[in-house]
C-alpha cells in the first residue's frame, strides 16, 4: 500500500489532537453539569426544615399534623416520616401514589449524617433523596426528602447532544481546513518536484521556482537550484574535456594516417620508410602519453585512486628526481641546482608525488632554453612543506597564468617550440589538491618561472625509511 502523503499525514495529526482536546473539554464540561450540587443544597435545606418540625414533637399525631401542616401542600420536594417499625407517619402526594416500600430500620444501621442517593423510584421516576435519622421525643424517625431528576436529566442530554454535534462539526471542519492549509503550505514541494522531474541533462540550465526565498521551502528550493547549477558546471566541463580529448587525439592520427598514405601511394627509398615510421612513432609516443595522462586524470576524478598516505620524505624524493632530470638538463646545457633539507616529510602516495615534481621539473626543462639554470628548493616553514622549481626559462605571459592550471590549456606553442598535451600542470593541481596542499606560480616572460606547491608537514616515519620508494611511472610529457 502506497504510503499516506505529508498533506494528509499533517492533516491527520492535527485532526486526532483536535478530537483528543475536544475529547477532554467535553468530559469535563458534562462531569461539572451532571454534579448535582444545587439540588443537594436545596435538598438539604428541606432536610434541615423538615428536621426543626420534627425533633421538637411530642408524639407521632404531632409529628403528623405538623408534617400536612408545614409541607402536606409542597409540590417541587416530596418528604416521607417513618418510625423505627417501618409505619409510615407522614407521606407527600406522589410518594404515597407511588407506594414505596418503608421497611423498619434497625438501630445499628443508623447513621447520624443524611446519606444522598439517587435511585430509579417506581412510577415516579429518576429522582434524587436525602435520608436521615433522627430521634425525637415521639421516638427514632427516619425522614426522607426526595425531588424528581427529569428536568436535570433532559438538561444533560440536551447537553450531550450539543457537545457530540459540535464536536463532530468541529473536527469535520477542522480536517477539511487543515488539508487546504497543508496543500497550500505543500504547494511550493509539489512545484518543485513538478519542475524538477522536467530537469534532464540536456537542459541543466533551468532553475525551480522559489515561492518565498525566506521559509524553509524557499531554501530548500535554493540549495537545489545551487546544486543543479553545480551539477551544470560538471556536465559542462565534462563536455569540454571530451571534447577537447577527442580534438587532441584526433590531430596526430590524421598526421600519422596521411604520412603512412602519402609513403604508400608509390614506393620509396629505406631512409624515406625510415622517416616515416620515426615520424609515426613520435605520434604514437605523444598519442600513449596523452591516453596515459587522461586515464589518471579521470581515475583521480573518479576518486579511483588510492587514498593511502605514508609519511614521504620529500628531500630523498626531489634528490632522486633531480639526479634523473640531470641527463635531460645536460643535454640542453642547463644548471640544475638542488637545495634540499633534510627531514621535510609530508603525508601522501608517493607515487602521485613523484607524478607531481616529476612533471614541475619536466616543464621547467622543457620551457627553459639552452644555456639556462633550474633551481629546485625544499624547506620546512610553520607546519609546512614548501618546494619550488625556478627556471630561467621562456616565462608565461600574464594573462595566461590564471589558466595554466586548466586541461589542456597551452600558452602559444609557437613561442617555445615544444609539442605537449596541456594536462601536466593539471594533473599537478589535482595532485596537489588530493594532498591538501596548494601551488602557485610566479612567472615573468623573458626572466623565468617559479612553481610553489605548499603541503602540511608531517612526522618522519617510526622506522626512519623515507617512504618515497616504488614504480617510477612513466615520464608523462614529452
Ligand atoms: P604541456 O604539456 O603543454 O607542458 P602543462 O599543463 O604542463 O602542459 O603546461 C601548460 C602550459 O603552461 C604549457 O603549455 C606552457 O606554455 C606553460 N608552462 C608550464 N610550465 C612552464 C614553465 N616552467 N615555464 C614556462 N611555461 C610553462
Amino acid at each position: 500500500m502506497r504510503p499516506l502523503g505529508i498533506r494528509w499525514r499533517l492533516t491527520f495529526w492535527y485532526s486526532g489532537l483536535l478530537t483528543l482536546v475536544l475529547l477532554v473539554y467535553s468530559l469535563v464540561v458534562y462531569y461539572t453539569a451532571s454534579r448535582l450540587t444545587a439540588i443537594d443544597t436545596a435538598l438539604a435545606d428541606e432536610l434541615s426544615q423538615l428536621r426543626g418540625q420534627v425533633v421538637s414533637a411530642n408524639d407521632e399525631v404531632v409529628v403528623r399534623a405538623r408534617c400536612i401542616e408545614m409541607f402536606g401542600t409542597r409540590n417541587r420536594f416530596q418528604f416521607e416520616v417513618v418510625n423505627a417499625s417501618g409505619n409510615v407517619l407522614f407521606r407527600t402526594l406522589r410518594f404515597a401514589n407511588a407506594r414505596l416500600s418503608a421497611p423498619p430500620f434497625a438501630n445499628e444501621e443508623r447513621e447520624d449524617e443524611p446519606r444522598f442517593a439517587s435511585e430509579w423510584l417506581p412510577q415516579l421516576g429518576h429522582y434524587r433523596l436525602i435520608t436521615e435519622e433522627v430521634d425525637s421525643p415521639a421516638g427514632p424517625l427516619r425522614l426522607r426528602v426526595g425531588t424528581s431528576l427529569a428536568g436535570a436529566d433532559q438538561q444533560l442530554s440536551r447537553l450531550e447532544a450539543v457537545l457530540f454535534g459540535a464536536g463532530l462539526t468541529a473536527v469535520v471542519v477542522a480536517m477539511w481546513g487543515g488539508y487546504l492549509i497543508a496543500r497550500r503550505a505543500m504547494a511550493p514541494v509539489a512545484a518543485m518536484t513538478e519542475a524538477a522531474a522536467k530537469i534532464t541533462m540536456l537542459d541543466l540550465n533551468r532553475r525551480l521556482a522559489i515561492f518565498r526565498k525566506d521559509d524553509e521551502f524557499g531554501r530548500l528550493g535554493e540549495t537545489l537550484n545551487r546544486m543543479i547549477e553545480r551539477l551544470e558546471r560538471s556536465f559542462e566541463e565534462v563536455r569540454r574535456f571530451t571534447a577537447d580529448a577527442a580534438h587532441e587525439f584526433r590531430t596526430p592520427m590524421a598526421i600519422m594516417r596521411s604520412e603512412a598514405e602519402i609513403a604508400l601511394r608509390s614506393p620509396r627509398s629505406p631512409e624515406e620508410y625510415r622517416r616515416v615510421i620515426e615520424s609515426l612513432l613520435e605520434e604514437t609516443t605523444h598519442l600513449s602519453g596523452l591516453a596515459e595522462q587522461l586515464l589518471f586524470l579521470c581515475r583521480e576524478d573518479a576518486g579511483l585512486i588510492s587514498s593511502d598516505f605514508e609519511p614521504v620524505g620529500v628531500c630523498a624524493l626531489l634528490e632522486e628526481l633531480c639526479e634523473q632530470m640531470r641527463v635531460a638538463a645536460r643535454e640542453k646545457e642547463i644548471e640544475l641546482e638542488s637545495r634540499l633539507e633534510p627531514d621535510c616529510y609530508v603525508s601522501g602516495d608517493p607515487q602521485r608525488l613523484r607524478r607531481l615534481f616529476m612533471n614541475l621539473l619536466d616543464n621547467a626543462i622543457k620551457y627553459t632554453p639552452r644555456g639556462g639554470r633550474i633551481d629546485v628548493s625544499c624547506r620546512g616553514a610553520a607546519g609546512r612543506v614548501v618546494i619550488e622549481i625556478a627556471d630561467s626559462g621562456y616565462g608565461i605571459p600574464a594573462e595566461s597564468l590564471p589558466h595554466i592550471f586548466e586541461r589542456f590549456y597551452r600558452v602559444d606553442a609557437a613561442r617555445t617550440g615544444v609539442k605537449g598535451t596541456g594536462l601536466g600542470l593539471a594533473i599537478s593541481r589535482s595532485i596537489v589538491d588530493a594532498h591538501g596542499g596548494t601551488i602557485e606560480v610566479e612567472s615573468r616572460v623573458g626572466t623565468g618561472s617559479r612553481m610553489r606547491v605548499t603541503l602540511q608537514k608531517a612526522q618522519p616515519p617510526a622506522n626512519g625509511k623515507p617512504g618515497a620508494s616504488g614504480a617510477k611511472p612513466q615520464l608523462a610529457s614529452r
